[in-house]
């Protein structure tokens, strides 16, 4: 008997474009297997919302492997040991996966290296991270040169199709079953909202690419109106790895319009992976070594306000509905995460990183990459070129993106309200809450703040 070769799958769960998938199948009959790994993240373990997208999507790859006579399994522990563990019970010898950045993945994949013949493959970014280099063999810091450099290196090359047989071994090993995991949540069941939003796997991504290439050369019109379905909503399709950014890409590149700068989106998700990778610990330390200093607001009325923002209770009904949408969804508009991340940074003065550990637990997308660039770049902390001082005003935000009916659907409190009261509603409005800190006070808190900081040098 052929010993088997084991694909091991993380982010990367798609049968299209998946080059260990492709390598594995030419090496031997293939045992798939997802190791739930809660003990190499450590603190970065899977929030809820992820979770949630994870048993569908595993779900669903599994119902993708058995139409092609193969399927999942699932076993649960530290991936090294895990592995090394199967490879003793099935013979295997070889390990194929496809490269992940974050920090505790990189760990893992050393280790597994160490005890296996692990063989990785390029394929969940546009271009290979740590390929984009400056002139001087450098990487790049900020997002405008790398993207330029990156470009060089387009576009990417074309998808590989999906094996239409995967080889299998006469005998499968055990595998855990997927309903004890206790992957969803029960009690109480929060997630009836994502059901409605989301259909996480392979299919559910190339039904969102289908519908979004044929709005894609309108994109740059569109993309900041938290009301229009102007943005792709691929990211936890992406995330999950079940569709490839190349695949995007050859999808949507030819559609004429601004789809330039859609796919300088995609470069973000690159540029993201390209900080990770030098700088490992930027979802918990700001690149900025002063914003260490930063007098962040703490104790009983920080935490109040913190929860209310949590909760969309913060008198602002942008930063409101944005924040309802996430908590119900699992996603919230780009626009709208910027306004709600400035927000809290700076009206409440509240370290960034309790915001990044929020969207880390509550996002169907939460990415450590996307997620912490975005956040030191929201807070002026990161390596881009953004300040503290810019301060963005969440009512004419509300305004300028014409945010009125998004904030209709969200905050149902304020829906029979007209447009020209529905940004900054005069109060008292039933069951709405005044604002937590008035605009013009927050901001100068925050300027404050930031004047104490540099006055100390
Ligand atoms: C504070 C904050 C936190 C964020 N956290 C995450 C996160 O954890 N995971 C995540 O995927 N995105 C994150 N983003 C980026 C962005 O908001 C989402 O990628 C986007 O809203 C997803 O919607 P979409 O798929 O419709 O995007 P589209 O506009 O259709 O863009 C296509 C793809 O490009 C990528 N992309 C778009 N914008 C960005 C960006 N600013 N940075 C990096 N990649 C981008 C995403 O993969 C997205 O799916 C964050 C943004 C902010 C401001």
């Amino acid at each position: 008997m052929t010993a088997p070769v084991i694909l091991w799958l993380r982010r990367d769960l798609r049968l299209a474009d998946q080059a260990a998938l492709v390598a594995a199948c030419a090496a031997g009959p293939v045992l798939p297997v997802y190791v739930l790994d809660d003990e190499t993240p450590q603190h970065r373990r899977m929030g809820g919302a992820s979770r949630w997208w994870l048993h569908h999507s595993l779900a669903s790859m599994d119902a993708a492997l058995r139409a092609r006579g193969s399927r999942l399994v699932l076993r649960r522990g530290k991936s090294e040991e895990v592995l090394a563990a199967l490879a003793a019970e099935t013979g295997a010898e070889q390990v194929h996966a496809l490269h992940h950045y974050e920090p505790w993945w990189r760990n893992a994949e050393r280790a597994v290296g160490k005890r296996l013949q692990l063989h990785l493959h390029h394929g969940n970014y546009l271009a290979p991270p740590g390929s984009v280099l400056t002139g001087s063999g450098t990487p790049f810091k900020i997002y405008t040169p790398f993207w330029r450099a990156l470009q060089q290196q387009l576009p990417p090359p074309q998808p590989l199709a999906a094996p239409a047989q995967i080889p299998a071994s006469d005998s499968w090993p055990p595998s855990d079953r997927l309903q004890d995991w206790g992957l969803l949540p029960t009690k109480p069941d929060w997630a009836g909202g994502f059901r409605a939003e989301w259909t996480p796997g392979e299919g559910g991504a190339l039904d969102r690419l289908e519908a979004f290439a044929s709005r894609a050369a309108r994109y740059a019109d569109r993309r900041n109106l938290p009301a229009a379905e102007g943005t792709s909503r691929l990211s936890p399709h992406l995330a999950f790895g079940e569709i490839s950014p190349a695949t995007v890409w050859h999808a949507v590149a030819g559609a004429g319009g601004s789809t330039g700068t859609f796919l300088g989106e995609l470069g973000w998700r690159d540029y993201a992976q390209n900080v990770i990778l030098q700088l490992p610990a930027y979802g918990a330390t700001s690149a900025k070594a002063e914003f260490e200093r930063l007098p962040w607001r703490e104790g009983a009325e920080a935490e109040a306000d913190l929860a209310a923002w949590q909760q969309g209770r913060t008198g602002y009904p942008i930063v409101d509905a944005g924040m309802r949408q996430l908590w119900a969804s699992g996603w919230m508009h780009n626009r709208v995460r910027m306004i709600v991340a400035s927000f809290l940074i700076k009206h409440l003065l509240i370290d960034w990183r309790r915001g990044e550990q929020w969207f880390w637990e509550v996002l169907v997308d939460a990415d450590y990459g996307q997620n912490a660039v975005n956040w030191q770049w929201s807070a002026g902390s990161g390596v881009d070129a953004n300040m503290f001082v810019r301060i963005m005003a969440p009512l004419s935000q509300s305004e300028k993106f014409d945010a009125g009916e998004y904030i209709r659907a969200w905050v149902p409190e304020l829906a029979h309200l007209p447009d020209a009261a529905i940004h900054d509603p005069p109060l008292p409005v039933r069951g709405y809450p005044a604002k937590l800190v008035g605009h013009a006070e927050g901001r100068a808190r925050a300027l404050a703040a930031w004047g104490a900081l540099k006055g100390e040098k």
